[in-house]
């Protein structure tokens, strides 16, 4: 065992990252692995403090002190069995979460200024380790109930349900409208961050567990819900939030003005190979390009378009660089390769000019006095206007959720910004209005992050067994 000092004498270290030379022309994820050796001394760095704010901080609430004690002792099954027992994606969260926001951010070791223990890539190291030595979940005491539920779609919150209903013994059937699993993991978020045969890989487990996939398949259209209601005992629904934001000034759409997850999307399936014929792949090599926003979406957005080799990048956002949604390492990583921010411009109108290229006005802003929730709006400065002219923009304001289609005839209630109602609290956890019916992840919550819709899945998974009686 380390000593107690270790966090003095052994710096930081997440992981190496790739020149940004290199990984600006590749669509590779951008952090190293950590080496066995490096990920025992970094799990050696934890304080194991008694009142674990990392833990309290993590929406799944992982046992982290625990977990890298087993690390640091060398004891990698013990490991990913302790870290699958609170998180149905770990080595997705260890690379996607925003760690300084959520555990990192909390460790104690960061408070002090000796830079946090690097929990996220420990949490990844274990899971791609203990899977390549082949240790899989332990399902030989399973007990089959005879029961199936129906999964409708294929993110982080539908895998996470499936993966704790199949460990129940109940059989989640999958149904999802994409040709892969993932959701947003696999048609959102770029290679550069997760690479898609991580998700392919969780796949191949979640199969060999039981999980039975039908893809392909969009529910409302290719198969009704009454018929999944008559098939399965119970229906999960974490079908996410698509409805893109608009921001309502001129032009916004204008020839050559793109919405983020299209764009994201076309450049994934590009590479997937499975880009419809009837799609033109879109490429920015040499395009001067403007994208709008300031969260993660825009940033994957902005280092999409790096790699595609556009002659110019640059994000305009409203409010200044510490009050943005993003996460930090994101903004970092783009900078580093060779983003423009323009912080506080509010952008006002586009405008197509002669010769295919877009006027973009943008004004300047400052921000107001903290409101009665302490959020700075971003105020106008008069006079500041300014026009850059480019050849694409990219929208990427986010998202909001909306009713499913058979909400209504279903007696599934939704509030009036389209989320589906489903109480965290209550006799069934995650139920809706409808007693069959359960839903979580972005669908309820609105757009949000991976790890809290894998939390949410986990939780009406729970709610579910409670309702079948297997609980
Ligand atoms: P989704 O991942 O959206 O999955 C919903 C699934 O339901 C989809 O596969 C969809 O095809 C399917 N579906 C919908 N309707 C139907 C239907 N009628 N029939 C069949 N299937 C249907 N979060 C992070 O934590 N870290 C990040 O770095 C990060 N980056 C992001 C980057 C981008 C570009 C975007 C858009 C989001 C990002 N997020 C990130 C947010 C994160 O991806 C989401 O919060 C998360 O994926 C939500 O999970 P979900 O399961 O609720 O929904
Ligand atoms: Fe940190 Fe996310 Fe892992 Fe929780 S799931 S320990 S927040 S990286």
């Amino acid at each position: 065992m380390s000593d107690v000092f270790q966090f003095m004498k052994l710096s930081r270290n997440p992981g190496d990252k790739v020149e940004p030379s290199v990984r600006k022309i590749e669509f590779k994820e951008i952090y190293r692995p950590l080496h066995a050796v490096d990920a025992a001394d970094q799990a050696g760095r934890c304080l194991s403090c008694g009142n674990p704010y990392c833990e309290w901080e993590c929406p799944v609430h992982n046992y982290i002190p625990n977990w890298l004690r087993l690390v640091e002792e060398g004891r990698l099954f013990e490991a990913a069995e302790l870290s699958h027992q609170t998180n149905s994606l770990p080595e997705i969260c260890g690379r996607v979460c925003p760690q300084d926001r959520l555990c990192e951010g909390a460790c104690t070791l960061n408070q002090g200024g000796f830079g946090a223990v690097s929990i996220g890539s420990i949490e990844k190291h274990i899971t791609d380790e203990a899977f390549k030595a082949g240790w899989r979940p332990d399902m030989s005491r399973v007990r089959q109930t005879g029961k199936t539920a129906a999964v409708i779609g294929a993110g982080p919150a539908g895998l996470a349900c499936a993966d704790v209903l199949a460990r129940n013994g109940v059989k989640p059937v999958v149904y999802d409208r994409y040709e892969e699993i993932g959701g947003l993991l696999t048609f959102g978020i770029p290679e550069f961050k997760l690479e898609k045969s991580v998700v392919r890989r969780r796949r191949e487990i979640l199969e060999g567990m039981g999980v039975e996939f039908v893809l392909g398949c969009d529910v409302g259209k290719d198969v009704s819900f009454d018929k999944l209601m008559s098939r399965h005992d119970a229906v999960f629904m974490g079908m996410g939030a698509y409805k893109a934001m608009r921001g309502g000034f001129p032009g916004e759409d204008s020839k050559g003005v793109l919405q983020a997850l299209p764009y994201l999307i076309n450049n994934v399936r590009q590479h997937l190979g499975t880009l419809p014929s009837e799609e033109a792949p879109i490429n920015m090599a040499g395009k001067r390009v403007m994208v709008l926003g300031g969260g993660d979406t825009a940033m994957d957005c902005n280092r999409t378009a790096i790699r595609q080799g556009a002659r110019r990048v640059m994000c305009a956002y409203r409010r200044d660089e510490a009050n943005m949604p993003g996460s930090r390492r994101e903004v970092d990583n783009a900078r580093e390769e060779g983003v423009e921010f323009l912080w506080n411009r509010q952008p006002m109108s586009i405008e197509p000019m002669i010769g295919g290229t877009l006027a973009v006005k943008l004004a300047g802003t400052r921000l107001s006095q903290p409101d009665a929730r302490g959020r700075r709006n971003a105020e106008i400065v008069p006079g500041s206007e300014e026009i850059i002219e480019c050849d694409h923009v990219i929208i990427a304001f986010g998202f909001q959720a909306e009713a499913a289609s058979w909400a209504e005839k279903q007696g599934i209630a939704t509030a009036a910004n389209g989320r589906t109602l489903a109480a965290a609290s209550g006799e069934y956890k995650y139920q809706t209005s409808n007693p069959k019916v359960f839903a979580g992840g972005d669908m309820v919550r609105g757009a949000d992050l991976v790890v809290r819709a894998v939390f949410e899945g986990r939780q009406a998974a729970e709610g579910m067994l409670g309702y079948l009686g297997v609980w």
